[in-house]
């Protein structure tokens, strides 16, 4: 079995899909690894330390993909709109995985059906707890929750921590997450290892205990009103709930420094939880990091790729894709999550691919096979 593992050509994309690690791991399992020269030099992993670990080095993508029957990647394929067409650099029967965003891309599901590609999005996989460790969502969350507080703190003019020195005290910043999922309890720990006084909030009320359990305050709305499905994911919540958790968001932000919104809900918009009104009470100098920039904003005023700051001195930070700021450590995550998830299926004899089509994570994460679409949520159109 020959595994490609193509350099990234999206837009601020500095990962790869492969660390010298995992490739070490595919190799010993009876794989072919061909890596297209300078895929890793962006998370800082050279085309030396691929070959070192067993891999093969192409000089270009177009030989890296030519006989592959396995394509590693962290973000989807260029489309021939794009102005470069990678799925037809793929062979027929090729398996294509990665975070291949596909029900926001729906009709990219089309173009791998026509080449004969088995298309596998990652990201749709099943949070059950045998999946854990091939969860791309969860590592790159964590990183991005880690990363979203120092680059609050890079854009913060005062320190963190609370000083006594002998020209003064300087006080401790105060810190506010809001959405406390996989990247809102990293930016907690990462606040609270810095020294700020930090506080959460979330709609899913189970979510008080492990704030509480790294040593934050929980605040949250009284009410009768779960938040949570039965996936354990949010839900969107009632106009009453809303309104009250705006008010009490009006008066707790007043008194920030930082705050971190990280708040999603599967297959819609991000919730807007800073308003306009919110905005014009902060203090000036505060620092807002919108990681849900990308799925609408969770700030009325945050900017996709920007930092934007507010008539009143607030800035708003919108950086793109937050993992990739930190692209040795999320590619060596991902890279993992992708060999976690394909080992049990490499045939230990001959060093094979064999998809299980009854396994609930293959069938969760396939959205082609055989020239036809299959997931359920695009050929049913629901989410
Ligand atoms: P997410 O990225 O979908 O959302 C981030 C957080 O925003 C969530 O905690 C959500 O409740 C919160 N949120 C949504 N709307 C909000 C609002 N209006 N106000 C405040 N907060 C709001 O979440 P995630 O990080 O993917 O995690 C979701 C859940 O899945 C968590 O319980 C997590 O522990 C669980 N999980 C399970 C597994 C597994 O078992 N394999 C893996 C990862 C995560």
């Amino acid at each position: 079995m020959k595994i490609a593992i193509p350099r990234e050509r999206r837009e601020n994309e500095k990962r790869v899909a492969a660390s010298p690690d995992s490739v070490k791991k595919f190799v010993g399992l009876g794989a072919e690894v061909i890596v297209e020269t300078g895929a890793g030099v962006t998370s800082s992993f050279s085309d030396a330390e691929f070959e070192a670990a067993g891999a093969k080095i192409a000089p270009d993508e177009a030989s890296a993909l030519k006989d592959a029957d396995v394509v590693l990647k962290i973000q989807r394929p260029l489309t021939k709109e794009e102005g470069e067409d990678e799925v037809a650099l793929m062979k027929k029967g090729a398996t294509l995985i990665g975070h291949l965003a596909a029900l926001q891309n729906r009709d990219q599901a089309e173009s791998y059906a026509k080449a004969g590609i088995t298309a596998i999005s990652l990201e749709l996989l099943p949070r059950i707890s045998r999946a854990q460790s091939m969860d791309i969502l969860s590592s790159q969350s964590n990183l991005a929750g880690y990363k979203a507080v120092l680059d609050a703190t890079a854009e913060y003019g005062r320190a963190l921590p609370m000083m006594m020195t002998a020209a003064g005290t300087i006080a401790p910043a105060k810190i506010f997450i809001m959405g406390v999922g996989v990247a809102g309890l990293q930016a907690i720990a990462t606040a609270r290892r810095l020294g700020a006084i930090v506080t959460a909030t979330d709609v899913r009320a189970a979510t008080k205990e492990q704030v509480e359990s790294l040593g934050a305050k929980f605040v949250m709305v009284e009410s009768d009103e779960t938040g949570e499905t039965e996936g354990g994911y949010a839900k969107e919540m009632s106009d009453d709930y809303k309104k009250r958790q705006a008010e009490l968001v009006f008066e707790h932000i007043k008194k920030q420094d930082i705050v971190v919104t990280t708040a999603l809900i599967p297959g819609r918009e991000a919730p807007i939880l800073i308003t306009d009104e919110m905005l014009a009470v902060m203090k000036s100098g505060s620092v807002i990091v919108d990681l849900a920039v990308e799925a609408g904003g969770n700030v009325t005023q945050s900017k996709p790729g920007e930092i934007v700051e507010t008539d009143n001195g607030v800035k708003i930070v919108g950086h793109l894709n937050v993992p990739s700021r930190l692209a040795s450590d999320s590619s060596s995550l991902f890279a993992k999550n992708l060999f976690n998830f394909l080992n049990p299926m490499i045939d230990k004899e001959t060093g094979n691919l064999n998809l299980n089509w009854e396994d609930e994570l293959v069938l969760g994460t396939a959205l082609t096979r055989d020239g036809n679409i299959i997931h359920p949520q695009l050929t049913e159109g629901g989410n």
